[in-house]
């Protein structure tokens, strides 16, 4: 083991080119700890705005992003006990993946189907909770009801796709091109629409019995949140989860009033702390990966020296399925 290692440092907070190669000491595992030889990083929407200093929580300088990511413990740190050398893990660790090594607390460990490969692990834990938490612990989706899904080719969209169908519901999804949709189908949403489509309100109300759709997973925000209220049916649940538009969107409570309308937001980082849901999805999750039913979607693999054109194609809508990097190419 060598004192150094390369990473991806960020100095000062902006655009994806912003990030820097640099050699950096490996980080020792302190008590509780685990040190990670990282096979592959799972990119989301969320790294590139904490990149630009736009997510929810305030992203301190100088740091090394990469909060999700898979690959094989290296060495355990004082009194951990549970996990051994040599196993693949996947694990939330707030930042610090885009880098050879990275150490997170041991209690922050996924275990994972050891079926999945390196990029497949690291494609799972973000994506996955936060489709089963929308569509299931918040959005209290049941079988045969309708859901749209939205951004459906990306990395959410398609866990999504994937977890309503494994729960027998009927997916509307939507994304902004042909290829993308026809991923959706592949994946077996039921009606497919363009998200620029002219008519899109009410073919989206017409697709799901004319009544509207009774659950949104709404990720893009701005003027399509006011859309989203428009697709929902009567007593319909919106289930905010992300603001891909990076627009602002207005809510006037009494438009949700008139149709009994519910908006919900929805941050999987504070959902991790709710114990039983967390514990719910992880075995309904670890059921449908272990059997095969459901298979988290790797997109693009980029080496650590490409991250920031990773960013930028993620934020140039390129992308479909959960964007990789990895470290050890
Ligand atoms: P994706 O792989 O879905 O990539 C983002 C997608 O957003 C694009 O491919 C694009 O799909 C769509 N999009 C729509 N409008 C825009 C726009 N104006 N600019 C850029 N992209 C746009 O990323 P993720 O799966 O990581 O995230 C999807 C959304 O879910 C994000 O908003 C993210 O913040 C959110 N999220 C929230 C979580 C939470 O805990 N709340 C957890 C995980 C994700 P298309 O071209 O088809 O429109």
């Amino acid at each position: 083991m060598t004192d150094t290692m390369t990473a991806m440092v960020v100095e000062r907070l902006g655009p994806p080119d912003v990030m820097e190669l640099r050699d950096v000491p490996v980080p020792t595992p302190g008590p509780g700890e685990v040190r990670i030889e990282v096979e592959a990083v799972g990119i989301n929407f969320a790294d590139v705005l904490a990149v630009a200093g736009e997510y929810l929580t305030r992203t301190k300088v100088p740091y090394t992003p990469g909060m999700e990511f898979a690959g094989i413990v290296e060495s355990l740190g004082e009194g951990v006990q549970g996990v051994s050398v040599g196993q693949r893990v996947a694990a939330l660790g707030g930042s610090g993946a885009l880098a050879k090594y990275a150490v997170v607390s041991a209690a922050g460990l996924i275990p994972v189907p050891q079926s999945l490969s390196g990029a497949q692990a690291a494609a799972f834990p973000v994506s996955y909770f936060t489709a089963y938490h929308g569509l299931k612990t918040l959005g209290r989706g049941v079988a045969g009801e309708w859901v749209l899904v939205q951004a459906a080719a990306g990395a959410l969209g398609t866990a999504s796709i994937q977890l309503a169908k494994a729960m027998d519901m009927k997916v509307i999804a939507m994304a902004s091109t042909e290829e993308k949709l026809q991923i959706a189908r592949d994946l077996g949403a039921d009606v497919t629409l363009l998200q620029d489509d002219e008519d899109r309100v009410q073919k989206v109300r017409d697709a799901a019995g004319g009544q509207g759709v009774p659950l949104i997973l709404e990720v893009v925000g701005g003027k399509r949140f006011q859309e989203s209220l428009d697709m929902a049916a009567n007593q319909g649940r919106i289930i905010v989860i992300g603001n891909a538009s990076r627009e602002q969107a207005n809510l006037r409570p009494v438009e949700l009033m008139k149709r009994n309308l519910s908006v919900t937001g929805l941050w999987l980082t504070s959902l991790m702390y709710d114990r039983a849901a967390t514990a719910e999805a992880a075995q309904a999750l670890s059921q449908l990966v272990g059997s095969g039913q459901v298979t988290p979607q790797v997109g693009p693999t980029y080496a650590l020296a490409d991250s920031a054109r990773a960013f930028q194609d993620i934020l140039d809508r390129k992308t479909t399925g959960k964007v990789i990097i990895e470290p050890q190419r």
